[in-house]
């Protein structure tokens, strides 16, 4: 056969084997067994073969050996781990696409293809989608994950506070990004910089440590009582120390509880007002969180209050792969500074990649982010923001919003169980802070001790430990667009019940 045929030939069984992938049910269990993990792991090739096996082969391969050995994250609603989303049908066609039709998303080229322009649009809606005027947030891209959206907010917040520090001693020509973050601050008269935070999720330590900040440099400044709120009149001492510059970084939201850093327009001017004073750079960690500016109104008040202000920071994270249900290998990132994307993020001397640089024209890719070639990341988020609409986003977060809500509500009238962090207020006042995570422990320490192993052993839904006060604590995390309260939220209480039981009857009491 020509190998024209033959390639179309071998799509075609691709196509076939992802059809029946797409129409077999989601697994009843969220894990797979010990057995399907034997296998599995029996069956992964140990050597490199000489002699290629053919895609046929691979197809059997990979459905009966390896895929039984996957947990079901992203296809079960029961699935409570991590903030893991889920995948929407139409991400899901469309990241098949991107796979088929294989588009360098590197320069921009607009008589060559669209697919920056696809990018640029995509970020443009989801601007819109999180009421952010997409005017305003001119250096965008789309990145691997929230992670790697911290690491370009760090890159260009310590950019950007250093060059404010040369500045201010009349030198506007330091640039990091050219010399260097050791001769910079020593030109700046900087002995150091730091990150200002609460409760920052531990990919923001891990950014610091990449850039060369050192995860050191990353203070947490949280109320005594509320580690998650801001300390401010020790927000202002660490920003005025001599000789310092400083990013802020706004958890919103914080993985282990789900609560937001800052709680209204007002805090977040009151930080803005601080750290323009200071010469700092203000970086939102939203994950997750950015997604409740999605929200409208009725009993999500308290969390679009906090998602209130959060545009008035200079970038955001936000994850795709999250709370926007796309496959893995998506986040994206926000900010308001254009000439500060190419001072970090340029190729030097690369005639052969460079476009045109009016302001109007899209920025390449790999001059506003850490890729130089890269997948279409945007084509999924694109199918899917045009699938479902700015309302169909709306809906899929109030679900899963009331099903966090009801498993709360669930914790709260139990005798066995303790919702976490322990708030004063009364219970409609507490279930409106809650969002997509459920924290919480069982009263009895014995079974705390298990709770988490004993959930996960039923093999129905999947949880994650944690700690709390350094005591075990155990996590819903529900990020999932197919989240059904009628149908999810007995499976969940069911469960809750049996694992109380069988630690009662296990115990004699
Ligand atoms: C999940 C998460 C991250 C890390 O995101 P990845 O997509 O796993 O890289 C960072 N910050 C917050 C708040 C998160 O929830």
């Amino acid at each position: 056969m020509d190998d024209k045929y033959q390639y179309v030939d071998t799509l075609a069984k691709l196509s076939a084997a992802i059809a029946d992938l797409h129409t077999e049910s989601p697994p009843e269990a969220v894990l797979p067994s010990d057995l399907s993990l034997e296998h599995a792991r029996a069956n992964l090739l140990r050597h490199l073969p000489a002699a290629g096996r053919g895609i046929e082969k691979v197809i059997k391969h990979l459905r009966e050996d390896i895929a039984p050995g996957f947990n079901a994250s992203s296809r079960s609603s029961n699935y409570f781990g991590f903030v893991t989303g889920g995948i929407t049908p139409a991400a899901s066609l469309a990241d098949n696409l991107v796979t088929a039709y294989d588009q360098n998303v590197q320069v921009h080229l607009p008589k060559e293809t669209i697919a920056t322009e696809v990018e640029d649009r995509t970020l443009s809606l989801l601007c819109e989608l999180l009421k952010l005027e997409p005017a305003q947030w001119p250096h965008r891209t789309f990145t691997t994950g929230a992670t790697a959206s911290n690491v370009l907010g760090l890159a260009c917040g310590r950019e950007h506070i250093i060059t404010e520090a040369a500045a201010a001693r009349g030198d506007t020509t330091t640039s990091v990004g050219e010399i260097g973050i050791f001769e910079a601050m020593h030109r700046a008269g900087l002995d150091k910089i730091q990150i200002l935070t609460t409760v920052p999720h531990s990919s923001l330590s891990k950014a610091a440590s990449l850039i060369g900040m050192g995860r050191a440099s990353v203070k947490l400044i949280g109320v005594g009582g509320s580690s998650h709120k801001f300390d401010i009149p020790r927000l202002k001492k660490f920003l005025e120390a001599p000789g310092t510059a400083s990013i802020v970084a706004i958890s919103a939201a914080e993985v282990n509880t789900g609560l937001f850093a800052t709680s209204g327009l007002h805090e977040m001017e009151e930080i803005r007002k601080l750290c323009d004073m200071y010469g700092a750079w203000i970086h939102v960690d939203g994950a997750f969180g950015i997604m409740g500016r999605a929200l409208t109104s009725g009993p999500y008040d308290k969390i679009i209050r906090c998602c209130e202000g959060l545009d008035l920071a200079d970038s955001i994270t936000g994850d795709g792969h999250k709370l926007l249900n796309v496959p893995y290998d998506c986040g994206f990132f926000l900010s308001r500074h254009r000439e500060i994307a190419s001072r970090v993020f340029r190729n030097p001397n690369a005639a052969y990649l460079s476009t045109g640089v009016d302001a109007d024209t899209i920025l390449s890719p790999l001059n506003v982010g850490i890729e130089n070639s890269r997948r279409l990341r945007a084509l999924p988020v694109y199918a899917s923001l045009v699938a479902y609409g700015s309302e169909g986003y709306r809906d899929m977060l109030e679900r899963q919003i009331t099903l966090s809500r009801g498993i709360a509500q669930f914790v709260l009238d139990s005798e066995e169980f303790e919702l976490l962090p322990t708030f004063s207020g009364d219970n409609e006042e507490i279930l409106g802070n809650i969002y997509i995570v459920v924290l919480f422990r069982a009263k009895d320490q014995g079974l705390n001790k298990e709770l988490v192993d004993r959930i996960k052993a039923t093999r129905r839904i999947y949880v994650s430990g944690t700690a709390w006060d350094g005591r075990p604590a155990c996590r819903f995390a529900v990020s999932n667009w197919m989240a059904n309260v009628a149908r999810d939220l007995p499976i969940i209480k069911q469960v809750l019940g049996e694992v109380v039981a069988g630690w009662k009857a296990g115990n004699g009491a």
